[in-house]
């Protein structure tokens, strides 16, 4: 049986990877420090024999014992409000925390696939963008703190690769969603679906001529599969390419709730980038793979989802741990 080791287990992408690599018939050790995370993500799979959880932090030394197959490293704080509210926790886990997992990675002998992301490119210039382009990011704003680590995050992973040999695979995921966000994690899809959930306006920063483009995550978690399962060293970006602008979104998401609040605009965040859209030409041609799902299926799935959850979320003011986390 093949092993796995799946940090940022109890988030939204690491417990949707969790399922899959359980669905493939895999050991699976799921870690998370959860300040972010939430077990009720993996609850289900407690039960499972062929899972097992460690409540670690990743920016310290990482002991896993047994044999490992493949890592894939998917902690970090991912929502803008959640890296302005601990910058260095976010920077320790994309620096130190990729560090330690190479260095599991190379003594096992295991195969490392990092979670990168389109924030490299920063507010990008180039448009689509393509992994050729080495991006335009603000090293000292508010964003810094993720996009940096995440950039040190590739080269470390390169250098161990180059260096070492080791087996390194790079993804740079696009903006993703789906059941098990936080609700009020501040990224804009759960935000405009708890809003229009609560009765609220929709609050559109900046004029809404911001555009992003929404992959749906089961597309891209098998997008990560096929990545991992490949031989292909350079980063590849995984995303939908429809691109939408927020303002048009937020129409979308008032026709999909049928609510009867309206749009409300606030300031737009320091360094917002202007426009998202990935060139997934790299991932046809290496991986066979192209999103499947459209928005419309993927936002009714994530709407009903939402609705699902017990009323008191739709009130609480985070789904984390970060006062308790801070503290020690
Ligand atoms: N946004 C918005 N209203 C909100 C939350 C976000 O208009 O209540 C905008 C935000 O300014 C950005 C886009 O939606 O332009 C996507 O933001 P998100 O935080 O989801 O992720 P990002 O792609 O910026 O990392």
């Amino acid at each position: 049986m093949k092993s796995v080791l799946i940090t940022g287990a109890a988030g939204f992408l690491g417990s949707h990877l969790c399922d899959r690599f359980i669905a493939e018939g895999f050991r699976v050790i799921g870690m998370d420090n959860l300040i972010t995370g939430n077990l009720k993500n993996l609850e289900h799979l407690f039960s499972h024999k062929n899972f097992e959880f460690y409540h670690h932090d990743v920016s310290k030394f990482v002991h896993v014992s047994g044999e490992l197959d493949y890592i894939l490293h998917f902690a970090s704080p991912a929502s803008p409000i959640d890296y302005l509210k601990i910058p260095i926790q976010t920077l320790k886990v994309g620096a130190m925390g990729t560090h330690n997992l190479l260095g599991l990675a190379k003594a096992k002998n295991a195969r490392i696939l990092v979670a990168s992301t389109s924030e490299v490119y920063g507010d990008p210039q180039v448009h689509p963008q393509t992994e050729a382009y080495w991006g335009h990011v603000n090293p000292v704003g508010p964003r810094g703190v993720y996009d940096e680590a995440k950039r040190y995050m590739e080269a470390i992973t390169m250098a161990y690769h180059t260096f070492h040999g080791l087996e390194t695979r790079i993804i740079r995921i696009f903006n993703t969603y789906g059941p098990r966000m936080r609700l009020n994690d501040g990224r804009v899809l759960p935000a405009f679906i708890g809003q229009a959930l609560r009765g609220e306006d929709l609050t559109v920063f900046g004029d809404g001529s911001q555009t992003r483009s929404f992959c749906y995550v089961d597309d891209l978690v098998e997008g990560i599969y096929r990545l991992l399962m490949s031989d292909y060293a350079s980063p590849v970006n995984i995303g939908n390419p429809n691109e939408i602008t927020i303002a048009d979104f937020a129409e979308e998401i008032i026709k999909l709730t049928g609510t009867s609040q309206k749009v409300i605009y606030k300031p737009l965040p320091t360094d917002d980038p202007m426009q998202r859209q990935p060139d997934i030409t790299k991932a046809r041609e290496i991986l066979g793979w192209e999103p499947k799902v459209d928005r419309a299926e993927g936002l009714k799935i994530t709407y009903d989802y939402f609705k699902s959850l017990p009323e008191e979320d739709l009130y609480r003011k985070d789904h984390n741990n970060f006062e308790e986390y801070i503290k020690r």
